[in-house]
């Protein structure tokens, strides 16, 4: 059963009738109105009750409440970050908001708790139990206005570049003004970079869909929609971003990259434009905006807390070797690798250089090399480059291929400091990638002098913060006694200076394992991660949770932003699955034990593929890969693996066109699916979950909530198969 409705099956007319019956058994309306109220059959009876002045808005919403037996919501206190767990579109179908959201729970305010449906969708889409609050209709759409859609349309947006002389290209190659027709798309796209400046976005990304061009904003690493630019004016919206950034407008079935330059704001910005296609509908484009002017960070910008800003300068008081700092795309990498140069050059190491794709903060009076592979500038070629130049301190922008990793840590153990980064998620598989990449454990412990693992939360708008209770908390996350300062938990409101998103700006949270004698060895021996977390712990490491947990006690960010960035401890994790009991456990025991279920990983990225396997075979997993879609195919025939980890964007045949075969070929042979890309927009996961995808999750994953969802879909598919033949 496809899990989207069109909005035209949804019933229009009396969708909360259970309210009927509750008005005439209390008669708060006279029996003829409420007759004429069938007979009109409004879409809410809730509304058009309030709208007739047959009640006030304060009795219906306590009827309706006492009526199905749920509490009254109140929708303004919701925390404004709860709508990530539930799209838009869905949202409005069901009159449905979330207001909050534990690791298991939202709780949603909706018009109709009785709506069995509603309660299933948006648990799915949740991947939470769902709890429901009563809150009138009309408040609900008034809600939705402000939390999802921000009061800007696109009227309103070009208009006010009349008067505020948003963006003036500086790019004489550029046109100035585009051609005829695509006047109005140039003037959309210059207010759109103008307004997200104001909003302190740091990308745009322009998504085709069915209706159109969505536009949605990324900040503080949050996408957000702004606005959706009708399917006429699409195309032209592209065209301009394309000429714009020189791009060719003729070819849209291949991935472009290209830079402007424009004055957004009085203020000179660099724009980095990337285009890509997208099946059916026409291309996407992504425009990165940099501030040139933008003094590049110092230690200060991370927002560490003494004890930990003090564990990172000893760590960068080394004047050889490797620091590493790892963590996923957005968690701030390179901010912290300038914040470390900074700081390696006060302390006088002043002869530095950076290798990086591209530039990110332009330093006056040393060396930037600007990787650009596609004209043969790799990070090979820049960093050998680099090398030749006799530079003490290097910082290095990404490893990403063997020749970077090798050339670099002979720079690190010839007398270099080199200041690079990995794109994994934790310490073990940033030891695993440099392996993978050629760099044997005795090499990496012989010049590893710290490894970092990093994560950006959002901080807690100082305006609009509410204190909260530290009951809200599980009890696992409460302050212990080492914790030294007052506690203030608060919560997340929304006001016009934050973007109603209820935050401004974020901080790091670093787990820092700092190389010593014992965690040299252990490196070095390719001791399990355990006892590498252990030595560490035993020289002051603090786990990105433990990290984390500090800045809610503090009030500083909240519990649900640190499980949406961190996710949950993997103690926490095992306590979802539901625990065998001791009779279980004997039986499981006495059993022989049964074969590892497999697991299938289609995903080109072959560092990716490793990446799982690191994370599913200590969880007693089998893993099987395949590099293309085809090949998944294939495996998926032969191996009949007990689930399918499903990338969308692979050669050959892309994962659309893997759902949509495994529905045709193997039907009768179901193998669930969990997507997991880095595409996280609306349209394509419902379009994945039509395509019969059991979940979808997106990159970059969270290894114990990868884990929790393959269990419970494991878990959901076996129970179904276990369900007697009718
Ligand atoms: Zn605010």
């Amino acid at each position: 059963m496809p899990r989207t409705t069109t909005a035209a099956s949804v019933p229009k007319a009396l969708r909360d009738a259970w309210l009927l019956a509750a008005l005439e058994r209390e008669k708060i309306v006279p029996p003829a109105a409420l007759e004429a109220l069938r007979k009109e059959a409004p879409e809410w009876v809730a509304d058009a009750v309030v709208s007739k002045g047959l009640a006030t808005a304060e009795q219906i919403v306590a009827l309706a409440a006492r009526a199905a037996h749920v509490p009254v919501a109140d929708i303004a206190s919701g925390d404004p970050a709860a709508v990530q767990f539930v799209p838009e579109a869905v949202a409005r179908q069901y009159a449905a908001l979330p207001l909050g959201a534990s690791n298991r729970v939202v709780k949603i305010a909706t018009a109709n708790p009785l709506d069995l449906d509603a309660e299933q969708a948006l648990g799915f889409v949740a991947g939470r139990q769902v709890v429901f609050q009563y809150a009138a209709p009309q408040a609900l759409f008034k809600r939705f206005d402000e939390v999802y859609r921000p009061e800007r349309p696109i009227e309103r947006l070009v208009g006010g570049l009349a008067t505020r002389a948003g963006v003036a290209g500086t790019d004489a190659a550029a046109p100035a003004a585009a051609p005829g027709g695509d006047a109005p798309a140039a003037r959309l796209v210059e207010a759109t970079l103008a307004d997200a400046v104001r909003e302190r976005a740091s990308d745009i990304h322009f998504e085709p869909v069915e209706q159109g061009l969505v536009i949605r904003y990324r900040i503080d690493g949050v996408l957000k929609e702004v606005m959706r630019v009708p399917r006429s004016a699409a195309g032209s919206v592209v065209r301009r971003l394309k000429v714009l950034a020189k791009l060719d407008i003729a070819d849209p079935l291949h991935p472009h990259e290209g830079r402007a330059t424009a004055r957004i704001e009085g203020k000179p910005w660099d724009l980095l434009v990337a285009t890509a296609p997208v099946a059916r509908y026409g291309e996407q484009v992504s425009v990165r905006l940099v501030d040139q002017t933008a003094p590049p960070p110092t230690l200060a910008a991370l927002g560490l807390w003494p004890d930990e800003q003090a564990r990172l300068e000893r760590l960068l008081a080394h004047r050889e070797g490797v620091v590493l700092v790892a963590g996923p795309r957005g968690s701030g990498k390179i901010v912290t690798l300038y914040a470390a140069l900074d700081k390696v050059r006060a302390a006088g190491g002043v002869d530095a250089a950076t290798v990086e794709d591209p530039v990110a903060y332009h330093l006056s009076g040393i060396r930037q090399a600007d990787v650009d592979e596609k004209r043969g500038a790799s990070f090979g070629a820049a960093l050998r480059a680099t090398l030749k130049e006799d530079v003490g301190t290097i910082l290095l922008g990404e490893i990403r291929d063997g020749e970077t990793a090798a050339l670099a840590w002979q720079a690190a153990l010839g007398g270099h400091l080199l200041l690079t980064a990995v794109r994994t998620n934790d310490l073990p598989s940033a030891v695993a990638r440099l392996v993978s990449l050629g760099i044997e454990p005795p090499r990496i412990a012989a010049a590893a002098k710290g490894v970092i693992t990093q994560r950006m939360v959002r901080r807690l708008c100082p305006r609009c913060a509410e204190n909260a209770d530290l009951g809200g908390l599980p009890q696992a996350a409460h302050p212990d006694r080492s914790f030294d300062r007052p506690v203030t938990i608060r919560k997340a409101k929304g006001c016009a200076q934050c973007g109603f998103s209820g935050f401004n700006g974020r901080l790091a949270l670093q787990e820092l394992l700092a190389v010593d004698g014992t965690v040299a060895e252990l490196l070095a021996s390719a001791a399990p991660a355990e006892k590498l977390a252990e030595a560490g712990r035993a020289a002051g490491m603090r786990t990105l949770w433990e990290a984390g947990l500090r800045r809610v006690w503090a009030g500083e960010t909240t519990y649900e932003e640190l499980v949406r960035v961190v996710g949950e401890p993997a103690r926490a994790a095992a306590a979802v699955a539901p625990a065998p009991t001791a009779g279980q456990a004997a039986a499981v025991e006495a059993a022989a034990p049964a074969p590892a279920p497999v697991v299938l990983v289609a995903d080109d990225d072959a560092a990716m593929r490793a990446l799982f396997a690191t994370i599913l075979k200590p969880q007693g997993f089998a893993v099987a890969e395949a590099a293309d879609g085809v090949e998944a195919l294939e495996q998926a025939q032969r191996l009949a693996p007990a689930i399918l980890l499903l990338d969308m964007e692979m050669p050959r045949l892309d994962g659309f066109g893997v759902l949509e075969a495994l529905r045709r070929r193997l039907a009768g042979r179901a193998v669930p699916v969990i997507v997991v890309t880095v595409k996280d927009d609306a349209a394509t996961e419902a379009r994945c979950i039509e395509l019969g995808a059991e979940d979808y999750l997106t990159k970059p994953i969270q290894p114990s909530s990868l884990v929790v969802r393959i269990r419970a879909v494991l878990r959901r598919v076996g129970a179904q198969a276990s369900w007697p033949r009718s």
